[in-house]
This record gives structure tokens, sequence and C-alpha cells, in this order.
């Protein structure tokens, strides 16, 4: 039997999110346009998320009093952010509807365990990890075989935009590179040929029905995301449709409900190979609140509430630029002579289609996730020249 939906329409109906952040703000705003009050359980006090939210439950993310509370104020929970401890999420379920389930968490906390799944799941999704092996301690490197090399070294655990990771082109540098990682479990990848990189979000719903939005294409810099377009430049729609098929056969193969991220390479060769997944909504995602009919944490909402999934439909072109804390400073670096300065606004609001997103954040720092611009226009050429232009006017 399907649980029946959580209306909006009764005196305040809470839903539940852990995490704080700028992902946690964005679904709340997007809860709050459909009428649902929201409470945020994290451990910081002026986050972005708690500036939005109706109640902020201020505890640790395993403090089990605040999860009981919070459990018995929402109607459902879930989580902004991919470490919360899954024993967290089990607890919250014990009391509450909980969306993405702990075990759905768990692989995609763990580097190790989200590559065999993918593995499991090729039969049906056509995609593969990354040839790669374990590395739990300085012997294994032995068993290292040359064709790995060179490649990338990542903590199993933990990393995010790009932060865990080490190079190695020889077995010298990944002994040293796995002796700064001070002991903790790593997996290292074979460094793959990428002609551009993909991202793909679904959304299921607790009946099994699933969504899947346009295909994404994005650029990193320094292991943080750049930019994203859709439709990307370079995707064909012959790989766009492998990449969605891909998604949607993981996602249902994994029994997922809510909005869920894939990311993959694309080789150049052509070929597919699938990297990681965020059990959440997806930076690669943002572009959808302003292009798409549904954004994506609406439509987490919608999952969450147990509502129709929204219209996936994108109605333009779109270019989303990441703000970093880097455009507040004007120096070269951010030590001693370097002088903060507000970006140019005004300029960059002057131009067409320019949709601004800011997170709240109390500080710039260089680095840090400050906000996101998405353009929007009749073509892509357009959309992109904008982009174009805040780029300059951003520094
Ligand atoms: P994070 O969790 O930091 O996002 P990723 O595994 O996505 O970690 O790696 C960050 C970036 O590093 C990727 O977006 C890609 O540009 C590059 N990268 C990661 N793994 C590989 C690989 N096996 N071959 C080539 N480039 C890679
Ligand atoms: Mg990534």
């Amino acid at each position: 039997a399907i649980a029946a939906i959580i209306p909006t329409t009764t005196p305040s109906t809470w839903l539940g999110v852990m995490g704080g952040g700028q992902l946690g703000r964005m679904f709340a705003q997007a809860a709050q346009a459909m009428g649902y009050k929201i409470a945020v359980l994290e451990p910081a006090q002026d986050c972005p998320a708690a500036q939005v939210a109706d109640r902020h439950f201020l505890a640790d993310y395993d403090d089990e009093v605040a999860l009981a509370e919070l459990a018995t104020l929402c109607a459902a929970v879930t989580t902004e952010f991919e470490n919360v401890s899954s024993h967290s999420l089990a607890f919250l379920a014990e009391r509450t509807f909980v969306a993405p389930k702990a075990a759905c968490v768990s692989i995609a906390q763990d580097r190790i365990a989200e590559k065999n799944f993918f593995t499991d799941c090729s039969p049906k999704s056509k995609v593969l990890p990354a040839p790669h092996q374990v590395i739990n301690s300085a012997a294994d490197i032995d068993s290292v075989p040359e064709n790995l090399l060179p490649g990338i070294l990542k903590t199993v655990r933990l990393g995010y935009d790009g932060k865990g990771q080490a190079r190695v082109t020889t077995l010298d540098e990944l002994r040293s590179a796995y002796a700064d990682m001070q002991g903790v479990a790593c997996v290292l990848e074979k460094m793959l040929p990428l002609a551009y990189e993909v991202s793909v979000l679904v959304a299921r719903g607790v009946d099994g029905e699933a969504v899947v939005y346009p295909i994404a294409e994005n650029v990193h810099r320094d292991g943080i995301l750049f930019t994203t377009t859709v439709p990307g430049p370079n995707v064909s729609d012959d790989c766009a449709k492998r990449a969605q098929d891909a998604a949607l056969s993981i996602v249902g193969q994994l029994g997922y409900v809510g909005v869920l991220c894939i990311e993959f390479f694309v080789l150049q060769d052509g070929s597919l190979v699938v990297n990681e997944m965020a059990p959440r909504p997806h930076n690669s995602g943002h572009y959808t609140m302003d292009a798409c009919v549904t954004g994506q944490f609406a439509q987490q909402a919608r999952a969450m509430a147990r509502l129709p999934l929204g219209d996936v439909r994108q109605h333009s072109p779109a270019v989303m630029l990441n703000i970093l804390g880097d455009v507040w400073f004007d120096g070269e670096t951010d030590q001693g002579s370097d002088q903060m300065r507000e970006p140019a606004w005004e300029k960059i609001m002057g131009l067409p289609g320019a949709y601004l997103h800011l997170y709240g954040k109390a500080e710039a720092r260089r680095g840090r996730k400050m906000g996101h611009i998405t353009f929007i226009a009749p073509s892509l050429a357009q959309a992109q020249a904008q982009m174009a232009k805040a780029c300059l006017l951003l520094g």
C-alpha cells in the first residue's frame, strides 16, 4: 500500500531537513512556497538554512533528543548533505517518514560501496565505474597493477569538491600520497581520458514512479563545479539517452525515494563511465530552479510529501555559474594586503535573464560556495554570452 500524501493545508504541516547549508536553505524556501513549515537540525548557529527555517534545532546531527523532537514535529524528514550518519536517519525512520533511506545514503557515503553498487547495477544500467583498486594499507600498493597509473587516489569517505584526492603517476608517488592520507581507507582510480563531464538528476516517488531531468554538462575548476550548461554543447542525443537511462535504472535498483544526482564521465571514445552519486539535490541541478517547470528542491518536497512528482520540462536553455568567495577579494591571495570588495551586482543583475541566488553565508572565503547565478535565454548562445559577461564583471 502506498502511504497517503502529506497535505500542506492543515495548520502547520512540518517537513524536516538534516543539515543547515545552502541546499537546506533552498529546499526550505521551495517547500515553504508550497505551504509547509520547515525545521532544520544543524549544530551551527547562523547557517544558511536556519536563517529561513521556521524552526532550528541547534544540535549535533546524532543528538537523539533533538532527533526525536524533529521526528515528532515533522511529517517527513530529508537530508541536505550525504555525510549525515545513517544511524541518525535510521533513528528518525523509526519515528517518521524519511527520504532518502539510511541504506541509500550509506552507499553514497562510501566510494567502495558506491562503486560495487554501480557494478552490480551494470547489467541493466549498461555503465561501469572507472577501473579501481581499494587501498587499505601501504602493503596493498604492492599489488596495484601498472595499468591503474596514472591515477587518482581518493579517500573512501568524506571527499567533496576535489578534497581528499591526489593525482599520482608512479607507485612512489602513490606511496607518499597514501601516507599523506593518514591511514584512512582509500581507492585508487585509473585516470581516464575525459572528453567532458555530465550529471543526471532523477527523482523517484514512494510508488516507484521516476522522472529524469535533462542531462547537464559540467565544467570544474580546481575540483569545484564552475559552470553547468543545459543543453550541454558537447552532449549528443545518444549520450543523453544512455546517461538518462542509466540514471533511471540505478535509482530504481536502489529503491530510492527523493531527488538524486549521478555524475558521469564521457570519455574521448564516447563511452560513458559512472563516477558518483549524491543522495540529494545537487549543485549541477540548480539550473532547474529557473529553467524547468519544477525545480529540484520543489521536487524533493513533492517526493517527501508523497505528492505526484512535478513536470521536469526545461522551458529555457540555461547556464549556471557558481559564485565562490574569491570574487569578494581583489588581490591574488587571501592574506595580508588583500582587500575585500563587493562584486558589481548592479551590473550583473542588469544582464538579461540573470537569476541571482546568494546563500546568506556570514563570511566570504576563497573556495567557499557563496551563491550562484543562472542565466536563461531564448537560445543557449545568448545564455552563454550573458554568463561570459558576468564572469568578466566578477573579475
Ligand atoms: P568529488 O567528490 O570531489 O566531486 P569526484 O570523484 O567527482 O570527487 O572527482 C572530482 C573531479 O576530478 C571530477 O569531477 C573529475 O573532473 C576529476 N576526476 C575524478 N576521477 C577521475 C578519473 N578517474 N579520471 C579523470 N578525472 C577524474
Ligand atoms: Mg564529484
